[in-house]
């Protein structure tokens, strides 16, 4: 049985000051369970202090994007090295922002996803296809060749802390989030393609979180789909109340 997944993106939100009074909000009214996996994405700048008020408990903090050369002149990157040593274990990877926003490919997708992987991070590989495509009936082959191009030369005994997030973009901050049919459709598409991609036992034990719009108001509906394993919550997670929220309906449903 996999343990959900429910991480937290807080994109460009947060001062550090911000950012403490959160974490310590959250460490102590956090359950000391172990049958979900709680992770917070914050902005570069705060993921030290974050890390260090999570220390000790059973909260993840994740990168949100990462560089895939090691160091270099890349003014304003952040390599794997460098947020694994500031204190994260998990890292976001190809969110739809990073991609329609600042030109991300899969090819560049692809390099972060290896660097990740050789930095021991958890890679969180998001996916997802736009209004257009999902309307002229592209979803499945948008996202085959997102996870396709993603996974280029990375073996199933590299990917087994993988995870993948479906992040359909029309649904990504809009308040209109995909049905829980939409999202186990596609889910079990993605599962079908990781197998022929890497092997039926990783496609089998690999969370595939769902995001776009999660809200306490409906998570519940879409983490008890067969294959959703958890959230990825952008607006929702800036507060405590809504994300333990979340957390805690995850964790009643998907177990
Ligand atoms: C996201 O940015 O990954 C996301 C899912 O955002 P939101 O929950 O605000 O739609």
């Amino acid at each position: 049985m996999k343990t959900p997944l429910v991480a937290a993106n807080w994109k460009m939100h947060k001062t550090v000051r911000e950012t403490l009074r959160y974490a310590h909000s959250i460490r102590d009214r956090m359950p000391t369970v172990n049958d979900v996996e709680v992770v917070v994405a914050p902005p570069f700048t705060a993921l030290h202090a974050l890390a260090g008020v999570f220390a000790g408990s059973a909260i993840g903090v994740a990168g949100q994007n990462l560089h895939s050369e090691p160091h270099g002149a890349f003014t304003g990157e952040v390599s794997a090295n460098m947020l694994k040593e500031a204190g994260a274990g998990y890292v976001i990877i190809g969110h739809s922002e990073r991609r329609h926003l600042f030109g991300e490919t899969n090819e560049t997708t692809n390099a972060k996803l290896h660097a990740a992987i050789k930095a021991e991070l958890v890679p969180i590989l998001c996916v997802g296809e736009t209004l257009a495509e999902r309307e002229s009936n592209e979803t499945f082959t948008v996202i085959s060749r997102q996870l396709e191009s993603g996974l280029v030369d990375i073996s199933p005994s590299q990917a087994t802390a993988l995870v993948v997030a479906y992040e359909p973009v029309w649904a990504i901050g809009t308040g209109q989030n995909a049905t829980p049919e939409q999202a186990q459709e596609v889910h079990a598409q993605i599962r079908k393609r990781l197998a022929q991609i890497l092997s039926e036992s990783l496609a089998s034990g690999c969370r595939i979180l769902y995001g776009g719009s999660v809200k306490p108001n409906n998570v519940h509906t879409l983490s008890t789909q067969l294959d959703v394993d958890g959230a990825l919550v952008g607006g929702a997670s800036l507060d405590v109340e809504s994300f333990l929220e979340i957390v805690a309906k995850s964790r009643a449903t998907t177990v």
